[in-house]
């Protein structure tokens, strides 16, 4: 490829919409183009890039004898409406009408059409196991694209299915997929980690997710130092064992215009001090978050949730908590309908479905049996002291919504840290939901019609060109790693002359030769040297050879884009060393 002729602009500035390096990176240097927001052009840089990622992914879906297909984007509804997911989605879906007034979708996601697809060809159980994939453009509506390919509206996703008689056949599925994902993700060349995840929406059991680590993503996850790691929306921290009471009654005292934690423990101390000296401080005090849930089907609950009074509820926890319904603000509407809630002052005292309010009432885990609180008095300007949980008040059960800190004990006990990452790939053990939704059923060997079970796995496609641009550049570019590489060789013609352009093609002829993908950068005319090393930092091809002044003296410089090195050989020996640098001949 010849760069005079490359449909390429490279921009000197940073995309005004970009916030993450990557990101602005992948569109100065002319790989990706926004078309509308979470909406991305694959230039032809980008797009050789993407090629490769899902080759990748393609020889290891292959390897463990997965068949490739592909789907439709533009789906009937009425697969989806038969599981519930026409409805579950919410606004995520892209829904739209044909000129008959049908109904259809842009799909989201796929798990339908597969197994529709297993239920027409399939009847018995010597066909299984079996896992099929794609890779293919799905679509969803994100309330909040960003970071570019990172989170996109339109974006590429590998999913795979596998179909298995029995629980035993899905885990060895299951299995099967984990390690393609784990030589998958050694290839792509960023820092991952696995994590336990939450099912969500999808329901099913075991499902761990693959994490980029990455400051910048939307993700956070735990780990222990002892090999517990997890999403922190799957995180379930143990349930405080219950302690003997030592408070004394409770009693219900006077706190005027104290509808905050802040506002409430500097009363407490001000006016009501502790018999035992201490101050008090916001983790004595419980209190309680009212939410509103809202359910696809258009019905809306209430929900409580009893926390202390230092921690906050963790929003992407409670959602997956509570999905398919979205949590919305408890509004000055919403309490006028519930008037025994004293907004400020609310207590557990007329919480609960059997209690005055009949809002459930759920309580953090580290909410004690016999522990003691100061909370609401359901009345305003009045906070109860020495409350005890299981003495003096019940709840409907408990919720594992409240934030997770630093330092926290895991479920085994230990520690926890916190990191922030990006979700890459999901791995998850369906079961038969989707098979009984849509009645994939075979015989078994006894002649009995089984549900199927099955997995679900993702790899984010376009993400992994968005993360991989993340994790690999400098502040001059991006700096691929040799195996997503949009070419193996950056060839710069640094000088003036047609000797040196000559001695430039020919080595661009003799690489290819040798079956590199070599960019040429052979522009003429005004385009300096300077403009052409810097947009070879820029675009981040891991190898440069530069043909310029040395060429008097028979030499060329190679240059390692990631280490900066710089090297002169002879031209005699260029092809060799080139060749050795970027790992071989690939002509073969
Ligand atoms: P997230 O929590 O980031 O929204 P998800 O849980 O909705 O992701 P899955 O439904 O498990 O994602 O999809 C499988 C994979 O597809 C994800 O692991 C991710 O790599 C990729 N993916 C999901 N949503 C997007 C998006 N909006 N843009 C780009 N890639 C995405
Ligand atoms: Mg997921």
């Amino acid at each position: 490829m010849r760069m005079s002729s490359l449909f390429l602009r490279t921009l000197r500035e940073d995309p005004a919409d970009a916030e993450l390096p990557g990101h602005k990176l992948l569109v100065r240097a002319g790989y990706i183009r926004r078309a509308a927001p979470g909406i991305y052009t694959w230039l032809p840089l980008g797009l050789k890039v993407l090629r490769k990622v899902e080759g990748i992914v393609r020889e290891e879906m292959d390897a463990i004898g997965a068949q490739e297909l592909t789907f439709p984007a533009l789906l009937p509804k009425e697969p989806y409406e038969a599981t519930g997911r026409w409805t579950e989605y919410g606004d995520n879906l892209f829904r739209l009408t044909d000129r008959k007034n049908a109904d259809m979708l842009l799909g989201p996601t796929h798990e339908e059409m597969f197994t529709l697809a297993v239920k027409e060809f399939y009847t018995s159980y010597k066909e299984l196991p079996l896992a099929l994939y794609q890779i293919q453009t799905k679509y969803r509506d994100e309330a909040r694209p960003r970071a570019g390919v990172l989170r996109g509206r339109e974006f590429i996703m590998k999913d795979s299915y596998s179909f298995d008689i029995d629980a035993a056949g899905l885990q060895k599925s299951y299995d099967l997929h984990r390690q393609a994902y784990v030589k998958i993700f050694d290839r792509f060349g960023f820092e991952y980690v696995i994590v336990q995840a939450d099912s969500g929406a999808m329901g099913g059991s075991a499902s761990e997710e693959f994490l980029a680590v990455n400051d910048g993503g939307e993700d956070t996850f735990v780990s222990d130092g002892q090999g517990y790691a997890a999403n922190v929306e799957a995180v379930e921290v143990p349930q405080a064992p219950p302690v003997e009471v030592t408070a004394g009654p409770a009693h219900v005292e006077d706190t005027p215009n104290t509808p905050t934690i802040e506002t409430l423990v500097a009363a407490l101390n001000a006016d009501h001090p502790r018999a035992d000296g201490r101050e008090w401080t916001a983790a004595d005090t419980l209190k309680n978050v009212v939410v509103m849930l809202a359910y696809p089907d258009g019905t809306r609950e209430p929900l409580a949730i009893g926390l202390p009074g230092d921690r906050e509820v963790d929003p992407k926890r409670l959602e997956v908590k509570v999905a398919p319904a979205e949590v919305a603000p408890f509004d000055e509407s919403d309490f006028a309908k519930h008037p025994s809630l004293a907004k400020g002052y609310i207590g557990p005292g007329v919480l609960g479905e059997k209690k005055a309010s009949g809002i459930r009432y759920l309580l953090d885990p580290s909410v004690a049996e016999g522990s003691a609180w100061v909370t609401g008095a359901d009345e305003h300007g009045k906070h109860v002291i020495d409350l005890v949980y299981g003495r003096d008040f019940t709840a409907d059960g408990t919720i594992q919504a409240a934030e997770i800190r630093e330092g926290d004990l895991g479920p085994s006990g230990a520690g926890l840290t916190l990191r922030r990452g990006v979700e890459m790939g999901h791995i998850f053990q369906l079961g038969t939901k989707y098979a009984e939704a849509l009645g994939l059923k075979v015989l078994d060997e006894h002649g009995k019609l089984v549900t199927v079970t099955m997995g679900s796995y993702g790899i984010g496609i376009t993400r992994a060109v968005g993360v991989i641009a993340e994790d690999n550049h400098d502040e001059l570019g991006l700096i691929w790693p040799r195996e997503v590489a949009p070419f193996d060789v950056h060839l710069v013609a640094a000088g003036k002359g047609e000797d040196l352009f000559v001695a430039a093609g020919e080595l661009a002829a003799q690489l290819e030769a040798a079956g590199l993908d070599v960019l040429y950068d052979d522009r003429a005319g005004k385009v300096s040297p300077g403009v052409k090393f810097k947009d070879s930092e820029l675009l981040g091809v891991p190898t440069i050879v530069i043909i310029g002044k040395a060429l008097a003296d028979g030499l060329i410089e190679i240059k390692d884009r990631r280490s900066g090195e710089r090297r002169s050989v002879p031209v005699a020996d260029a092809v060799r060393e080139i060749v050795a640098e970027v790992g071989g001949d690939r002509s073969a």
